[in-house]
């Protein structure tokens, strides 16, 4: 606790800047207060919730002055729900927002001289409709404060579930099959689950659309397979939506973790297709898949300009998922290695190879720290990453700079580990950032991601 201030003491303070969860940032001399539901430009009076020696919390009580960004949330519950934290950010100004994130990190931790950053930045891709892009949802199942079996999230500490069967970043389909659910739980008298004892069937709905192939699959996850009617749901599902695959998860463990270990398929075939671009994907309920299939294009498209490809290259793709970027590349390429540590992505990333007639892609399961620069693969002339938010593993960056090929691709879903990350490589001397772009994967919640072109130097 700091003891300049107590707790419920007003302050008055300008926004200026925004956390990475979305929470305003304003000053009162030296010290800093985040205060949730601001906005850059607001001037605001909130008042004091805790503190630390150098920063603290506050809670809005009233905004003074409204930015001129601020929008009225599409979403009614936003607010509550707490997903999408730039909602009330008009659409262009979470872009600004988003690219001045990116720019102020590699500055910072980065260590590029922001004259430069300003001169090589290839500028943000938004989406025309930033909504209802979302190709995958989970809905907890619970039971609302009036005791109905409802699909929603779980408001701040508490057991009771907020009705939300209808997310505006979500596809249209998910209430419908939400809808059949409970109605069949309410016929059958199929309860929810309930975490506090453990008692209770149905967990959580995971919905997945294929975007370009409008295939639908419907996981339900539950603690137990043995359930009545179960011939029932299926045909109140099918009679609901053209469905192409359904199946239950189980989960019968005390755990936030969302998915179980075991998954019976009850129709189809347990996955669904799709395609991004001319490459088509087998996507089951488990795998990793890009949740903005319009924008993945953006993405894959500028990793793949970026490689400069010519057609006679050895490409690394470090942590390939279930091999989209590695197919994306192996056309216009000589050979891919692809690298994973999940098993079964690296499964479905061999069957992709397979069902796309692409047999110049080879894909190994190991982490990517771990395979080193002596390995059985042929020398690389691009490496592309893909590493997840924590950024790449010291002992792969320096698998990078032993085997120097002459460019290097880095997508990144967190531009801090990013820059940490590029500065390592740029400060060797090895390397040079060429160019880089984001693409804005997630409308009206926090996040971007970047594609960065680093050139050896020679
Ligand atoms: N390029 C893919 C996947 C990116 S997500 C796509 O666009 O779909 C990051 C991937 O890295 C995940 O599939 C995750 O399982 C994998 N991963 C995480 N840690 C890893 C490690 N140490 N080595 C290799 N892969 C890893």
């Amino acid at each position: 606790m700091n003891e300049a201030y107590k707790k419920n003491q007003e302050i008055e303070l300008d926004i200026i800047d925004m956390s990475h969860d979305g929470e305003g940032i304003g000053k009162t001399g030296a010290f800093t207060w985040f205060i949730k539901d601001t906005v850059i430009g607001d001037r605001v009076k909130a008042v004091v919730m805790k503190t630390k020696k150098s920063y603290g919390y506050a809670r809005l009580t009233k905004i003074i002055k409204k930015s001129d960004d601020r929008v009225e949330p599409s979403c009614n519950i936003a607010r509550a729900c707490g997903g999408c934290s730039l909602q009330m950010m008009s659409y262009s100004s979470q872009l600004r927002y988003k690219e001045n994130k990116v720019k102020n990190n590699l500055i910072r931790i980065g260590g590029f001289d922001s004259s430069y950053i300003d001169k090589i930045y290839e500028g943000i891709s938004g989406m025309e409709y930033p909504f209802r892009y979302r190709n995958k949802a989970q809905y907890p199942i619970g039971r609302d404060k009036s005791g109905n079996i409802a699909a929603g999230f779980y408001a701040g500490r508490t057991h009771s579930i907020v009705k939300c069967d209808d997310c505006l970043i979500g596809d249209k389909i998910n209430k419908v099959i939400l809808d059949a659910v409970i109605a069949y739980m309410n016929k059958y008298n199929i309860e929810p689950y309930r975490e506090t004892d453990g008692s209770g069937i149905v967990r959580h709905v995971l919905i997945r659309k294929g975007f370009a192939s409008g295939e639908v699959m419907c996981c339900i996850v539950v603690t137990t397979d043995k359930i009545a009617n179960l011939d029932k749901l299926i045909s109140m599902l099918d009679n609901a939506a053209d469905i192409k695959s359904i199946v239950l998860n189980i989960n019968p463990a005390n755990t936030n973790v969302i998915l179980g270990d075991k998954t019976k398929v009850l129709t189809g075939d347990g996955y669904i297709s799709d395609y991004i671009g001319d490459v088509k994907f087998r996507i089951s309920a488990r795998s990793f898949y890009q949740v903005n299939p319009v924008q993945t294009k953006v993405l894959y498209e500028s990793a793949l300009s970026y490689a400069g490809l010519s057609g006679g290259e050895v490409v690394w793709d470090l942590y390939c998922g279930i091999g989209t970027i590695s197919l994306f590349m192996a056309k216009s390429s000589r050979r891919v290695y692809g690298v994973e540590v999940v098993p079964e992505a690296i499964e479905d990333a061999k069957e992709n190879a397979r069902i796309n007639n692409i047999s110049n892609a080879s894909f190994v399961c190991a982490r990517a720290e771990d395979i080193g620069s002596d390995n059985k693969f042929e020398k690389p002339d691009v490496i592309v990453v893909d590493p997840p938010r924590k950024g790449c593993d010291s002992k792969c960056l320096d698998t990078i700079l032993k085997v120097k090929p002459d460019r290097v691709v880095y997508v990144s879903c967190d531009s801090a580990t990013l820059a940490r990350d590029l500065r390592l490589l740029c400060e060797s001397g090895e390397y040079r950032l060429e160019k880089f772009r984001a693409v804005d994967m997630f409308p009206q919640t926090g996040h971007t991601e970047v594609v960065t072109s680093l050139v050896k130097v020679w």
